[in-house]
């Protein structure tokens, strides 16, 4: 098994060598009528699914008695720019460029990465920018302060910045950026276990609808705003579902703290069907009960009206 995940990561550095997008003619899919939109390219914890060191997944999935789960990342495509841009650089990232492309397809492989921290889930897929693979030449990355001088003065990444496979726009928090008269950006802090960088959520306003997307953070009560107004003020609020309960993994989760699913619907308990399917859980841990689409608890949360995220999902912004 060991000599399998050697073997991968090598053939795709391989493989990707001299990938060239210059001839790309730009499509637009005729079934999507939005100008604006998210698609959902991953919905997984950063360790993905199947999890490492769990031989019952990786049969389950061989056998098709599961789905493998991409780590969490979002699209957002602007057609009326012929712009892309993904929100976060995750392990499963040439792949998910590749559902990005066939959303839409251009002479740039994306116009913008928005990074929310640096967990192994949320940036380490840039490695795929540098030498040993793509190559790039200034791929636009947004990064709040310490994310990127975390960037700029450690290897890997640092090469990724001196040889200007990828171009660092600094960000701040509660500071807009605006990618078009009609789509606008805006990073906001959450708490989360910042060992290498803080950590943002998103703010994505499109030209008719807003949307949240909180992969992590700890604790909601940490949290100097409420989470419930938060959902209010947008029309999809795509958050944090590490984990469905306590006692979920065989160490205590006090380690990774996380709202597990039912403190957050607990929170909505008072609230009505449409402020409830307003959200939308994502960042699954491979423990997580709600990855099965049958799983009682998560049925009856989707009677409620909570949504389950899933990849390729689209949502018209
Ligand atoms: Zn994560
Ligand atoms: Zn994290």
């Amino acid at each position: 098994m060991n000599l399998r995940f050697l073997i991968i990561p090598i053939s795709l550095f391989i493989l990707s060598c001299g990938d060239s997008h210059e001839d790309k003619q730009k499509t637009i899919p005729s079934q999507i009528e939005h100008e604006v939109y998210i698609k959902v390219l991953g919905i997984a914890q950063d360790g993905g699914m199947p999890h490492i060191n769990n031989p019952s997944e990786f049969k389950d999935v061989a056998t098709n008695v599961r789905t493998k789960e991409l780590v969490v990342s979002l699209g957002l495509i602007d057609r009326e720019q012929q712009k892309k841009y993904l929100f976060d650089a995750t392990p499963d990232m040439p792949q998910q460029l590749h559902m990005l492309d066939e959303a839409i397809s251009t002479n740039t492989i994306i116009d913008g990465v928005f990074l929310t921290h640096a967990h192994m889930g949320h940036y380490t897929g840039l490695m795929h920018f540098g030498r040993e693979a793509m190559g790039s030449k200034t791929i636009p990355v947004y990064a709040m302060p310490k994310m990127k001088k975390f960037l700029e003065t450690n290897g890997p990444w640092s090469q990724l910045v001196d040889l200007n496979n990828i171009m660092i726009h600094p960000i701040q928090g509660d500071r807009v950026i605006t990618l078009s008269r009609k789509l606008k950006i805006t990073p906001f802090l959450v708490p989360h276990r910042d060992e290498f960088s803080e950590t943002v959520g998103y703010r994505i306003e499109g030209p008719e609808k807003t949307a949240l997307f909180i992969p992590d953070i700890n604790k909601w009560s940490v949290w100097e705003t409420s989470i419930v107004e938060e959902v209010k003020k947008v029309d999809y609020a795509f958050i944090d579902a590490t984990f469905f309960s306590e006692g979920e993994i065989p160490r205590p989760m006090s380690e990774v703290p996380h709202p597990f699913i039912d403190e957050t619907t607990a929170l909505f308990s008072e609230e009505n069907k449409a402020i409830k399917s307003k959200v939308i859980f994502i960042h699954f841990n491979h423990s997580n009960p709600a990855l099965y689409p049958k799983n009682s608890k998560r049925v009856a949360l989707e009677e409620e009206g909570y949504r389950f995220a899933h990849q390729g999902a689209i949502f018209g912004l």
